[in-house]
């Protein structure tokens, strides 16, 4: 048995999470599913800078694929570092996409 709001997992027979008084269930809901999308791409680590503080501005959450693996969501997310060094990718929410993308048009990495 399972609390769906903390997410433990409980002995048969307890019905209640002690802690959150709720009832507990067989079966926990799926976690919430975000889906990233990379909106920025580039090899240049002052350009990984930049586009950094560009959407910490912009109060968007990302995180860099690549080099130096980086997690801003609370560490629900883990990621296998790619070997060797390559490009820094920059994934944000599908929701933020649109915003970051506007943002870093003006970058160019060329
Ligand atoms: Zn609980």
């Amino acid at each position: 048995m399972f609390c769906p709001k903390c997410r433990c997992e409980f002995l048969k027979g307890i019905i209640e999470c002690p802690e959150c008084k709720v009832s507990l269930v067989a079966k926990l809901p799926p976690e919430e599913f975000v889906e990233f999308v990379k909106v920025f791409e580039s090899a240049n680590p002052n350009l990984t800078v930049i586009i950094k503080s560009i959407l910490d501005d912009a109060k968007i959450k990302y995180f860099v694929k690549g080099e130096h693996m980086q997690n801003v969501f609370g560490g629900q997310l883990q990621f296998t570092p790619k070997a060797g060094i390559g490009n820094a990718e920059f994934l944000v929410s599908k929701e933020d996409e649109e915003v970051a993308k506007e943002l870093l048009k003006a970058i160019d990495d060329k």
